[in-house]
């Protein structure tokens, strides 16, 4: 038998997937359904890079984890899932690690709904579909909020009135699994670091900062949603709430167009006018595009000193996420006016891409570390399915 986990990520039209040995760190297969609904591709590669055959429908998130087991097991006839982990973004203020999906949970889960709508649905979709799919499959929930539950309240709240707060209305903080991803990573490479103050900068499509004490999540600048902080691809960062008053009173909008102005054409498209795509944007020279990196790159260091604040100081930057692993550029960029908190960049390093990328006596550290969301994933499911394995036997 062919023993493995399946860690599945499931967006608004795409689905992510990997399958991980029973026992091991390095995915056996992994790939991406793309357009799920309207001209649907799949691309999945095992471990040496060789395309698994696929047949089967795409239209939904059902048929898509169907088609795609279908496609491992091909691969694999005798593969038999012990575990389907699943990203999922909101968790609630309760929920502060991986755990076991049962239909009272999935109710929990759909209230929250509300709180993350352009992702939790979708991520719950995926645990129903795989559930039906997979009946006689532990499924596990992995949330991207539970890393940050340790903030402490000063961190947690708003300036609202209490009800708000006991409402559910506080920041959460998101990209959970990347941070928790770092965090492990950093002890495993530089422990010291690891015990001290840390600033990660998850920047990708969606981006965020968060200030880790000792390996424990003390702020982040995403809040309530995933709106909040720095600009994004398409998603604003953080706004005036009057610019809200402002799009309701006098350009007569609803939640729906507002929603749909800041989640989906705001952030570098925005500013842009051009593309979500900081390759793009890199590459286009025009002035518009220069600004867009500008504002990114500002609002970055902006943050930056909001997350050292918080901790008292910095002894480490780490980028990670599809920016802060591979744009030179950006990284340079946002370390430039900051050698007042000791961060100096080597440009050589920078230009190389290695994991020091900071200058050998400057005071704080900065490291690339690429981030892992699906190998914490495969390691709550795992974590999961054998302690449930343990107790049933
Ligand atoms: P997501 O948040 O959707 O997982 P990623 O972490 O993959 O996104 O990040 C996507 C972003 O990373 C895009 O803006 C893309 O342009 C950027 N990116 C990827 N490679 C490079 C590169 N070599 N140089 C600059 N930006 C890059």
């Amino acid at each position: 038998m062919t023993h493995a986990i399946l860690t599945l990520n499931a967006g608004s039209s795409s689905l992510k997937v990997s399958l991980f040995p029973a026992d091991g760190d390095q995915p056996m297969a992994s790939g991406v359904v793309d357009r799920i609904g309207a001209a649907a591709e799949i691309r999945l590669k095992d471990r040496d890079g060789q395309p698994i055959a696929t047949e089967g429908s795409l239209a939904s998130h059902a048929e898509a984890i169907s088609t795609v087991i279908a496609g491992f097991r091909g691969h694999w006839p005798d593969l038999a899932l012990l575990a389907i982990g699943h990203r999922v973004v909101h968790g609630g203020p309760s929920r502060t690690a991986p755990v076991g999906v049962d239909e009272g949970l999935l109710v929990e889960l759909e209230r929250l709904s509300s709180f993350a709508p352009l992702h939790q649905p979708h991520n719950l979709a995926g645990i129903r579909a795989a559930m039906e799919a997979f009946p006689g499959v532990q499924q596990v929930a992995c949330f991207d909020t539970a890393f940050h539950r340790s903030q402490p309240w000063v961190n947690d709240a708003f300036a609202l009135p209490r009800q708000l707060f006991d409402e559910g209305v506080r920041r959460y903080g998101f990209h959970g699994l990347s941070y928790e991803y770092i965090t492990g990573e950093l002890a495993r490479i530089a422990p010291q670091l690891a015990e001290g103050r840390v600033v990660v900068a998850h920047l990708g499509n969606g981006a965020s900062m968060c200030a880790i004490q000792n390996g424990r999540s003390v702020a982040s600048t995403m809040g309530f949603s995933a709106l909040d902080g720095l600009p994004m691809g398409t998603r604003c960062g953080q706004l005036d709430p009057g610019v809200l008053l402002y799009l309701m009173d006098q350009k007569g909008m609803n939640a729906a167009e507002i929603s749909d102005l800041l989640y989906t054409k705001s952030g570098l498209l925005g500013l842009s006018g051009l593309s979500n795509d900081m390759r793009t944007l890199e590459a286009a020279g025009t002035p518009e595009a220069g600004q867009a990196i500008d504002y990114f790159v500002f609002r970055c260091q902006r943050e930056l000193g909001a997350m050292a604040a918080a901790l008292g100081g910095i002894d480490a930057l780490i980028f990670c996420g599809g920016i802060g692993e591979n744009s030179r550029l950006v990284r340079a960029r946002i370390c430039e006016r900051l050698a007042w908190m000791g961060i100096e960049i080597d440009h050589g390093r920078n230009a190389a891409n290695e994991r020091v990328v900071s200058s050998e006596l400057a005071r704080t550290t900065v490291m690339v570390i690429p981030t892992n969301e699906e190998l914490v994933i495969a390691g709550g499911a795992r974590a999961i399915a054998g302690r449930l394995g343990q107790e049933a036997a």
